[in-house]
């Protein structure tokens, strides 16, 4: 609390006013005052406490002169007189206290008043004992002053004051807290119309009930009540349960009402009423804190539901819901992004339909997964089903299933999809860069081992299996360089790949090992062949000249070592015989194969 708030409730016009509340409350308590003992109903606490609960304890002594002056002059000209004002007055403050440090200690007004069944079980309860504990030394005063029995005015003190503060405490605690101010500022005109008849309703039923002593009615007040507490919450279940409260007391003081049909001691009478409205107050005011409660986690559910519902519908990412089946039962609108779906038609579905289907296994394994164990995350990269024209999207599925049903079963999985071609598309661009020989465009050395391992395990496993390499080498390429320059050089580089290209079969792999060496991987390729496939690339690249701008021929020539591949070869043991064969045909006189025996 701000300390400019707190100023303004012990200051000078906020003090007379309370003064002046008061007086009033205990003025007309004073009216109940019953075989000449204490007063049946004291309202004055239900001022009072309030207004310690919200001032701080440093600041109560201004409070307790203006209360205990009030309450020892009232006490002194129309209560029990001057004798018993003078400790009545006090007690009335310790009582008043006593409550308020509960309601401090327990249910802080600045949390807002009466929000939960707890906070009204503070109020009620501490009334009840706060009541009780001060009725002894009342009770000892006033039995002297005015020659009454002592359990006569303890019963009075303790049912009247308990009464009047669970009767009063709660608007009292509405309107410290600011609860009544801020329902008044933010209701809707309508709002507060309705407010003005359930009010009118409560005050119209309640006298209609308490002012006639023919017919024992006074069940009928609890339909207005209940209704202005349903509609209207704290307030409706504070204000109309004192309306009513009011209305009861003052029309059975005067011997009016149901309270006729019941024996005639009227003190019995009384309690009886109290103990009605007691049961009236003590059943709505916590339905009220509960209603309230249920609002809030409404309000909160709402609210998360429209945040889930604005990012689904607004992410690119889709989100689905399935069932433990895998079926869906809720799809985001982006799912009409990723290829030819419509919700509509989707509902009901099983997921795995979205996927191609190689991959629906996989997200069928991811599925298993989530289930299995709830709370974690399962992340799984698949494809899509190709569209109309055959399109395909890579996707990134995150499930994660969700726990709800009865003894913790798996009620649904909720899936969040990712549109991932794009880093998909770079991935595979990365990994082509990474294979491959930016001048000339064929496999670098990397994936020419990879293939050459590939055909060395399947040779390995199978000894039916042929494969053959060839080490191609450009013949006296330096000169080309010297001659011609390096540009020329870089366009001799690719003529030949272009010409091993052309020349070598599909299932055949072409690399460039490095500088002006390449090599060839020849699957299922026995001697003959491999040597008949280097042939028409050595003659290819010797027969035909590169031309430059200036109209110069450049002829290149290119020898080459060829070597099958044996069931036991390591890539280093074929490598080196292949090496071999092509440093012989260097020393042969370049321009021509060998093949390794
Ligand atoms: P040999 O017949 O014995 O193979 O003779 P060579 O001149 O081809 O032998 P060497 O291996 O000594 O020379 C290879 C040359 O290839 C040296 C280097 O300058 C050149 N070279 C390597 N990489 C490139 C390239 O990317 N572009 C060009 N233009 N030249 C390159
Ligand atoms: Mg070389
Ligand atoms: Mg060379």
């Amino acid at each position: 609390m701000a300390r400019s708030d707190v100023r303004s409730l012990t200051g000078t016009g906020p003090l007379l006013l309370f003064g002046a509340g008061y007086a009033a409350a205990i003025g007309v308590s004073l009216l109940t005052r019953f075989g000449g003992g204490v007063a049946c109903m004291w309202l004055a606490m239900g001022v009072l406490s309030p207004y310690l609960a919200k001032v701080p304890v440093r600041d109560w002594w201004r409070v307790a002169i203006v209360a205990i002056g009030v309450s020892a002059v009232l006490t002194a000209v129309a209560g029990l007189g001057p004798v018993a004002a003078i400790p009545l007055a006090p007690l009335n403050f310790i009582e008043a206290s006593i409550l308020a440090l509960l309601l401090r200690r327990f249910a802080p007004v600045d949390d807002g008043a009466l929000r939960s069944i707890g906070q009204v079980a503070v109020v009620i309860g501490g009334g009840i004992l706060a009541a009780g504990l001060t009725a002894f030394p009342a009770s000892f005063v006033a039995a002297h002053v005015t020659q009454t029995g002592f359990w006569h005015n303890w019963t009075n003190w303790t049912t009247g004051h308990a009464l009047g503060t669970i009767a009063l405490a709660p608007i009292g605690l509405l309107l410290l807290s600011g609860d009544l101010g801020h329902w008044w500022t933010g209701a809707t005109r309508g709002e507060r119309i309705e407010a003005g008849v359930h009010a009118a309703f409560v005050t119209l039923v309640s006298a209609g009930t308490f002012a006639q002593s023919v017919l024992p009615l006074s069940f009928l007040p609890i339909l207005p009540v209940t209704l202005a507490t349903f509609r209207l919450g704290r307030i409706g279940a504070a204000v109309s349960t004192l309306i009513l409260s009011m209305i009861a007391i003052f029309f059975s003081l005067r011997g009016v009402g149901p309270v006729t049909l019941m024996p005639p001691d009227p003190s019995l009478r009384i309690h009886l009423v109290q103990f009605y409205l007691a049961t009236v107050v003590i059943t709505v005011l916590p339905a009220a804190a509960d209603l309230r409660r249920r609002k809030d986690v409404l309000r909160r559910l709402a609210a998360s539901e429209a945040r889930y519902r604005l990012v689904t519908e607004n992410a690119s990412d889709v989100v689905l819901t399935l069932d433990a089946e895998g079926r869906i039962r809720f799809v985001s609108p982006s799912i009409e992004g990723l290829g030819d779906y419509r919700v509509a038609a989707l509902l009901g579905t099983p997921a795995g339909n979205l996927l191609a289907p190689e991959h629906r296994p996989a997200a069928a394994r991811a599925h298993l997964d989530a289930l299995r164990d709830p709370g974690t995350s399962q992340v799984v990269e698949v494809e899509t089903r190709p569209d109309a024209e055959g399109a395909q999207r890579w996707i990134e599925m995150r499930m994660r299933a969700i726990e709800g049903g009865p003894a913790g079963t798996t009620i649904e999985l909720v899936c969040a999809i990712r549109d991932i071609s794009k880093r998909k598309s770079v991935e595979a661009e990365l990994q082509r860069a990474a294979r491959t020989d930016p001048l000339t465009g064929l496999a670098n050395r990397r994936l020419f081992n990879d293939a050459l391992d590939l055909v060395l395990e399947r040779v390995a496993r199978d000894e039916r299996a042929k494969a053959c390499i060839a080490i191609f080498d450009i013949d006296h390429f330096k000169r080309v360089n010297d001659a011609f320059g390096h540009d020329a050089g870089d366009r001799v580089l690719a003529r030949f790949a272009q010409i091993a290209q052309g020349v070598t079969r599909a299932k055949d792999l072409v690399a460039r090992l490095g500088g002006e060496e390449f090599g060839l991987v020849l699957p299922g390729a026995g001697r003959e062949e491999a040597q008949a496939i280097c042939e028409r690339l050595r003659a290819e690249f010797a027969g035909a000249a590169l031309v430059l701008e200036d109209g110069s021929h450049v002829w290149t020539t290119v020898s080459a070592g060829i070597a099958a591949i044996g069931g036991e070869d390591s890539r280093a043991d074929v490598m080196r015989i292949a090496d071999a064969a092509l440093y012989a045909a260097k020393r042969a006189g370049r321009d021509r194969l060998v093949l390794a025996a």
